[in-house]
């Protein structure tokens, strides 16, 4: 299957031909049709799957095809709207590069930065406008922004919208479009909640799930330290030291955590990163473009900062602290393994994070392989310890999950006792 076999125009083709896509992604297979054919569709996917180039290439063709567009001042066409800053600019950067020789005029709002540039942009008319929820009805209300012309709707990251406490902001959103539109909408889980929110926007529509959760589960090579939290960072920098990863991004819990976690590592000359909704928007856009240049080889982030970033071939994922959301920890572990590239996890979970694990591990479906490392002897209430005199090499993958079954290796190495 190629992207012509979808009767994808010319100059998209052209565009695709030099990002080095040869191939559609399943997701974008099944969904390009449908979106061509102007039907309103209802995507169960997560980011990692190609879902962006899903949608920005129908809405690139639906513009360029269109004949008045041409005669008329730029109106706002197509509206995205993403519950994050990063995301919205990387779907930007795609919109951008795939439309780069169909004449589509982008723009990107999002809050947390002066209005006025983006003010100025919208002044010049564009046709695809992708945006975060507040800043998008705050342009709106200042008169900036209407959305009278638009003809595709897109919701994306539906689940993380309503986690983040969007809800009301999309209702307010949903009374100010046109009822005569191409409505989308994406959700990596789907939730009573998130399907009640679905009818409300969709007409009749179609429906096409690509990797459920557990797949990137399964997709992903995982492993677990257990560690006390007062030896989280020194497993963190004996890990980086000894894998010597070329890209990893460690997930912390809170803002503060991860700028700890930053000057731990610079005090043990690892140079890193952290972005978080603490830091001016232009401080992350720094950090994760020195990330991506591969000039900056760790990156600490909280789940929100993360949720657009967007690594080709990220090595390594750290779950320095389990999330107390299940899905959380599948998101992150998302992050690695993109495409049809494969990557690995590893988490922490000191003894009061257990419960967490139960709940990530029932998501699953998996248990995940325990590992062995420096400091698991210090663990304190390590699960299912073997007597204290055992060798380090028979702990390694005792946590299997069959009771009374013999552990395996897990199949990479991780650190052991004594390999640094
Ligand atoms: P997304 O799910 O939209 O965030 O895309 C995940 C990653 O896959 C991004 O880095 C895209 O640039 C990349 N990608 C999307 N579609 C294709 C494709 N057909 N071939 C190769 N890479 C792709």
């Amino acid at each position: 299957m190629t992207f012509k076999d979808l009767d994808v125009a010319a100059p998209i083709l052209s565009a695709l031909e030099k990002k080095g896509y040869t191939s559609p992604t399943p997701i974008q297979e099944q969904a390009i049709p449908i979106l061509l054919a102007g039907k309103d569709l209802m995507g169960c996917a997560q980011t990692g799957t190609g879902k962006t180039a899903a949608f920005a290439i129908p809405i690139i063709q639906h513009l360029h095809n269109d004949p008045k567009r041409r005669k008329q001042k730029r109106a706002i066409k197509a509206l995205v709207v993403t519950p994050t800053r990063e995301l919205a600019i990387q779907i930007q950067e795609n919109f951008t590069e795939y439309g780069a020789f169909a004449d589509i005029r982008t723009a990107v709002v999002f809050g947390g930065v002066k209005q006025n540039a983006q003010v100025n942009t919208l002044k010049n008319g564009v046709d695809v406008l992708i945006a975060t929820p507040g800043r998008l009805l705050d342009l709106m209300n200042q008169g900036f922004i209407s959305l009278r012309d638009v003809t595709y709707f897109v919701l994306d990251e539906a689940d993380q919208m309503l986690d983040m406490g969007f809800v009301n902001d999309i209702k307010k959103l949903l009374t100010k479009l046109p009822k005569q539109r191409q409505s989308l909408f994406f959700s990596a889980t789907m939730p009573a909640p998130i399907v009640k929110l679905s009818n409300e926007i969709l007409g009749h529509y179609e429906r096409v799930t690509i990797q459920p959760q557990q797949t990137t589960a399964e997709r992903v090579e995982q492993g677990l330290f257990f560690v006390n939290k007062s030896d989280k960072p020194e497993l963190l920098s004996h890990i980086i030291n000894t894998r010597k990863p070329a890209s990893v991004l460690v997930f912390t819990r809170t803002k503060h955590g991860a700028d700890k976690v930053v000057k731990y590592l610079s005090r043990v000359n690892i140079t890193a990163a952290a972005i978080h909704g603490n830091k001016s928007q232009n401080q992350r856009q720094a950090a994760l473009s020195a990330f991506k240049d591969g000039k900056i080889k760790v990156l600490i982030a909280t789940d929100i900062a993360a949720r657009g970033i967007d690594v080709s071939e990220l090595e390594l994922v750290i779950n320095y602290d389990l999330p107390n959301v299940p899905e959380t920890y599948v998101h992150r572990i998302g992050r690695t393994g993109r495409a049809s590239a494969s990557g690995a996890s590893l988490s922490f979970c000191d003894a009061e994070e257990k419960p967490y694990l139960k709940d990530i591990e029932k998501l699953i479906k998996q248990t995940v392989p325990v590992l062995d490392h420096p400091f698991a002897e210090a663990f304190e209430d390590r699960p299912s310890a073997p007597a204290k005199k055992q060798n380090s090499r028979s702990r390694q993958g005792v946590h299997n999950g069959n009771k009374g079954e013999k552990s395996k290796k897990p199949k990479w190495r991780g650190p052991r006792r004594g390999s640094s």
